[in-house]
C-alpha cells in the first residue's frame, strides 16, 4: 500500500501485481495436466519411535517436477490446487501413489509400518473420502490402520463440529488421525478434548529453539503432558540436531521427524534406508549432522 502512494511506483506496484497474478494463472494451468503427465512424485520421510530409533513408518510428501517451471514445492502449489478444487484429484492420486507403495514396503519388513498422507481441508470435507479410503486400501494389500491421516489444526478448528463428524467417519473405518502442525492453529483445549484423534504433531518452529529456548522448552513439554493425558501419541517434526534428539528424549515425546534421521527421500533411496538391517528398521542418527 505504501507503493501505491508514490506515482511512478503506483505504475510499478500494480505491474507486478499483474506480473504475479499472470503468474499463478500460468502455474494453476499447468497444474491442471501435471497428473496426467506424470509430473507428480511422491518423496518418503522416515518417522522414528524416540525409544528405539526403529523407523515406525513414513509421511508421503508430494512434490511437481514441472516440464516449465522445474520442482515446485507443495508449499507453492497445494494451496493454488486448493483453490481451484484440483486437490481433490491430486490428493487421490497421492493417497492411492502412497498406498501402492506401503503395498510394495509390506512385502519387505515385518512389524507395523504406518504411512502418513496429508489431507487438505477440501478433501477432508469431501464426502467421498472415505468410500474413496476403502476402495484403495481394497485394492492394495494394506491394512487401513496403517494408514494415518494428517489434518492442520487450522483446519480442523475452522469448523470442529464438522470436523469432529468426518474425523468419527475417518477412524470408524480404521485410519488414523494426526492434528499437524499443532501448536500453530490456535486449538480451543475443550474441542481437543472431544475430538476424536489418535496423534499430535508438534509443529517444527518449537522445535527450532530446542534445548536452549525457554518458551520453546516449555511449549513443547506442555504440549507433551495435555497429550499423555488426553492418551495422544506425540509426534515432533523438524528435529534436526542431536541436542534437539535428546532434549525430546527427556521430554517423552514418541516419535521423531527431521533432516537430523532423513530428508524426505524417493521411495528407492527410502527402500535402502531399511534395507541395511533387514526387516528390523533402525536409523541411528548421523552424528555429522549435529552443527549445520
Ligand atoms: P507438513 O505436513 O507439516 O510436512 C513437514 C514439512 O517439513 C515437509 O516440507 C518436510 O520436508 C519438512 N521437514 C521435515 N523435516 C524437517 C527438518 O528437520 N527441518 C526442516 N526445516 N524442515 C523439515 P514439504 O515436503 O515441503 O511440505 C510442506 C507442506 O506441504 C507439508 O507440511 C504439508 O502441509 C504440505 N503437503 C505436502 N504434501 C502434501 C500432500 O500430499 N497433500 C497435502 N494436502 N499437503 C501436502
Ligand atoms: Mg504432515
Ligand atoms: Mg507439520
Ligand atoms: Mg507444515
Amino acid at each position: 500500500h505504501a507503493k501505491a502512494t508514490r506515482l511512478p511506483g503506483y505504475c510499478f506496484y500494480s505491474c507486478e501485481m499483474n506480473e504475479s497474478a499472470a503468474a499463478k494463472l500460468r502455474m494453476q494451468n499447468l497444474l491442471k495436466n501435471a497428473i496426467e503427465k506424470g509430473e507428480l512424485v511422491l518423496y518418503y520421510q522416515p518417522k522414528i519411535s524416540a525409544s528405539t530409533c526403529r523407523i515406525t513408518g513414513a509421511e508421503a510428501l508430494v512434490r511437481w517436477n514441472s516440464a516449465e517451471l522445474g520442482m515446485v514445492s507443495p508449499v507453492e502449489f497445494i494451496p493454488l490446487a486448493e483453490e481451484t478444487g484440483l486437490i481433490v484429484a491430486i490428493g487421490e492420486w497421492v493417497l492411492k501413489t502412497a498406498c501402492a507403495q506401503l503395498e510394495q514396503w509390506n512385502r519387505v519388513f515385518t512389524g507395523h509400518f504406518s504411512m502418513a498422507v496429508n489431507l487438505s481441508p477440501r478433501q477432508f470435507a469431501d464426502s467421498a473420502l472415505i468410500p474413496k479410503i476403502i476402495d484403495i486400501a481394497r485394492t492394495h494389500e494394506i491394512s487401513i490402520s496403517q494408514l494415518e491421516l494428517e489434518i492442520t489444526e487450522g483446519a480442523l478448528m475452522h469448523d470442529p463440529v464438522t470436523a469432529t463428524e468426518a474425523l468419527h467417519k475417518i477412524r470408524a473405518v480404521g485410519a488414523k488421525v494426526a492434528v499437524d502442525d499443532f501448536g500453530t492453529g490456535y486449538s480451543s483445549l475443550g474441542y481437543l478434548k472431544r475430538l476424536p484423534i489418535d496423534a499430535l504433531k508438534v509443529d517444527r518452529s518449537f522445535v527450532s529453539g530446542l534445548p536452549d529456548d525457554g518458551s520453546d522448552r516449555a511449549i513443547v513439554s506442555a504440549v507433551i503432558a495435555i497429550a499423555q493425558e488426553l492418551n495422544l501419541r506425540v509426534t515432533v517434526e523438524g528435529v534436526e540436531t542431536i541436542e534437539q534428539l535428546n532434549k525430546l528424549r527427556k521430554l517423552g515425546c514418541d516419535e521423531l521427524q527431521g533432516y537430523l534421521f532423513s530428508r524426505p527421500v524417493p521411495a528407492e533411496e527410502f527402500t535402502a534406508l531399511l534395507r541395511p538391517h533387514g526387516n528390523v528398521a533402525i536409523l541411528a542418527p548421523d552424528a555429522n549432522r549435529t552443527k549445520h
